[in-house]
């Protein structure tokens, strides 16, 4: 294959590569099959399919011991696909608490974030979704004090590692250095 911009002959690579295009800022994937242009530097990844991967991050997120911030409210409203009116009347919010939680300007409650994980439990279709286990942990984590208003710095990376010949990706939180 040849690179789009100036046509020289496009080199495989394999590499860790910052999956920014998740809207999270600690989301990897290991391994990752990446094109570069030896020529003009550019690059393309070869990334996994969006929705699994979403899924995959979203099923992680909920069961982290801190509150969740606002990229990852949003980004757990988008997985669910719904809009910041809909998932505001499945929450029994204001449709603007919704938008102050993603733009920043306030933090979501403990209550709201603890409903708002139950929420993508019920929501979510993934066969490979444990909802009783992941409910159950949910409520460890709530009742037992595990769960911390701050966040730890920095954030544990999480990592997307390729299962070969599954086409599918398993995924890994980084322990806290
Ligand atoms: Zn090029």
């Amino acid at each position: 294959m040849d690179c789009p911009n100036c046509n020289f002959w496009l080199k495989r690579k394999i590499e860790n590569y910052h999956y920014i295009e998740c809207g999270l800022e600690n989301v990897w994937i290991e391994n990752c099959k990446m094109f570069v242009c030896l020529n003009c530097k550019g690059q393309a990844a070869v990334l996994p399919d969006a929705n699994l991967a979403s899924e995959l991050i979203a099923e992680t997120l909920i069961q982290q011991c801190f509150k969740l911030n606002y990229e990852e409210v949003r980004f757990l409203r988008k997985s669910m696909r719904l809009r910041e009116d809909e998932l505001a009347l499945l929450l029994r919010v204001k449709p603007t608490d919704i938008f102050s939680w993603e733009n920043k300007i306030t933090e979501i409650d403990s209550l709201d974030d603890l409903r708002l994980r139950l929420l993508i439990i019920d929501i979510i279709k993934n066969p490979l979704f444990k909802k009783i286990e992941l409910k159950l942990k949910l409520a460890d984590i709530f009742g037992n004090c595990d769960y911390r208003k701050s966040r730890p710095n920095p954030i544990p990376k999480i990592i997307l590692k390729p299962v070969p010949t599954h086409f599918n990706f398993r995924i890994e939180v980084a322990k806290p250095t």
